[in-house]
């Protein structure tokens, strides 16, 4: 299977619908009567509310997965664009209480909790919500959050925002007086909460509908474990190569405890699909000891992280850190199968070659690929001759393809969030075309 390039019709329409969803209240709210006399300044205030209402509201839509969204732009960035969007709309909350104020300074008695009328106890109780929501996500390992706390209350203070707004509107109502009015942000609510559904009824029902079990565990070098899934009384997903899937191991897929992993396995043999995971925390940790046959449930694919996106390509440089090798060897897995014979390049770093997952095979895929590969171990002993330490100028323009500097390859880089960064920056700087880098990154949240 080949994907198809990426076409901008599949992709604006969805910026011009977010667009015009945000903005929308604050159109409907200019027609129709307005109180006679009020100043600009308090109807400027609630039209910032509003788009922050809407903002926060279509971010129960932006995270549902829902696949034909995801798409267009890869799941990284859809997330980028809710941490970041979700910033906005705070801000733009506050500026609403603070143009309240600048056009009345009586507003900031309202603060006074428990002498504040009640539709402004919604407000600040709504408002309370979204800034705990904003600084426990942007400060969450600081605070040494765990993922998993994390999360419920995310969505515990996303859907409390929104409900005390929407009371705080519902009790304020001058700009509702008119039902049509009210109509559309009943429509507005029913779309958040479908999505809500959506996430936790409709997927996990389809989950559950199409499990797996484990069918092998296999230690590879690096901490790190492969999981060979079989699908039960189904044949299992077709994915791109270098695609992901969200897992939910022994548990129910309703109990919320599912965690990101990349395909590993050939895009090729959907039916067999497996997992490398890399014990570094609670979850992964306990992978070493599961045993075969305990039931998974795999939602996905998802990801826009996959050669089958750039079809015509003539080129491609795989450039991965650590765990980061999985999907670029779902790639190569799946460039063999196909007899792909497209020039390639593999640069991988790793602490150590001893710790470089899928060693082996890749010293021997070379065979049936157009692949060049480079090992690149942070420290090596004298009798290691290739290159080694961290990936800076010197390795990296040794080794890169000329064509990278011409627009004429495709380059995809997944590893640690140091290693990205920098190497992202330096590739830049040699000259590639920023359109060409395309990154997975493993800390969505
Ligand atoms: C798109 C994507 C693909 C990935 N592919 C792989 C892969 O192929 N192999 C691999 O070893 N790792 C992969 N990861 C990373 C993997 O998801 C995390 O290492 C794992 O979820 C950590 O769980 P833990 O409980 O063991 O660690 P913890 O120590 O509890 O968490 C460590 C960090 O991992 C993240 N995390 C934890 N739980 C979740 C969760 N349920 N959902 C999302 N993030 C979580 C959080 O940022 C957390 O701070 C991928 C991540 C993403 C986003």
């Amino acid at each position: 299977m080949r994907g198809k390039k990426l076409r901008t019709s599949e992709w604006f329409p969805w910026i011009l619908v977010y667009v015009f969803v945000v903005a929308a209240p604050v159109l409907v709210m200019l027609i129709g009567p307005r109180p006679e006399g009020r100043p600009f300044l308090r109807d400027f205030s609630v039209a910032m509310a509003f788009c922050a209402m809407s903002i926060v509201g279509l971010q129960f839509v932006l995270t549902a997965r829902i696949p034909s969204l995801k798409r267009p732009f890869g799941s990284d960035v859809v997330y980028y664009f809710h941490h970041r969007i979700s910033v906005v709309a705070a801000g733009l909350v506050l500026l609403h209480l603070i143009v309240l104020a600048v056009d009345d300074a009586s507003t900031w008695s309202l603060l006074a909790f428990w002498s504040a009328p009640v539709r402004a106890r919604f407000a600040f109780a709504s408002l309370l919500c979204l800034l705990a929501l904003v600084l426990v996500s942007v400060f969450r390992k600081k605070l040494r959050v765990e993922y998993i706390t994390w999360r419920i209350t995310h969505g515990l203070l996303a859907m409390g925002a929104v409900a005390f707004a929407m009371t705080h509107m519902q009790l304020v109502g001058i700009y509702l007086s008119l039902p049509w009015k009210r109509v559309l942000w009943a429509a507005y609510a029913a779309v958040w909460i479908g999505a809500l559904a959506y996430a936790r009824v409709i997927r996990p029902i389809a989950m559950k509908l199409r499990p797996y079990e484990i069918a092998s565990i296999t230690e590879e070098r690096g901490s790190a474990w492969s999981l060979r899934l079989a699908p039960l009384g189904h044949a299992g997903a077709r994915f791109a190569p270098g695609q992901f899937a969200w897992i939910t191991v022994g548990r129910s897929p309703f109990a919320d405890l599912e965690h990101p992993f990349s395909y590993s396995s050939s895009a090729a043999d959907p039916g067999s699909p497996v997992f490398t995971i890399k014990a570094t925390g609670d979850f992964t940790n306990r992978i070493a000891d599961l045993d075969v046959g305990i039931r998974v449930y795999v939602d996905g694919p998802f990801g826009a992280f996959s050669l089958d996106r750039r079809p015509a390509a003539e080129e491609f440089v795989f450039i991965a850190g650590g765990i980061g090798i999985t999907p670029m060897m779902s790639m190569l897995r799946t460039m063999r199968d196909r007899r792909d014979t497209r020039r390639c390049t593999l640069i991988y770093a790793a602490r150590s070659l001893e710790e470089m997952t899928f060693r082996e095979e890749l010293e021997g895929i070379g065979e049936d690929l157009n692949l060049r590969l480079h090992l690149v171990p942070t420290v090596a002993d004298d009798e290691w001759k290739g290159p080694h330490g961290r990936i800076g100028p010197e390795i990296l323009s040794e080794i890169l393809p000329p064509s990278c500097k011409e627009g004429a390859c495709e380059i995809y880089l997944c590893g640690p969030p140091p290693m990205m960064d920098a190497i992202e920056a330096l590739l830049v700087r040699l000259g590639v075309p920023v359109q060409q880098i395309h990154t997975e990154r493993f800390n969505l949240a």
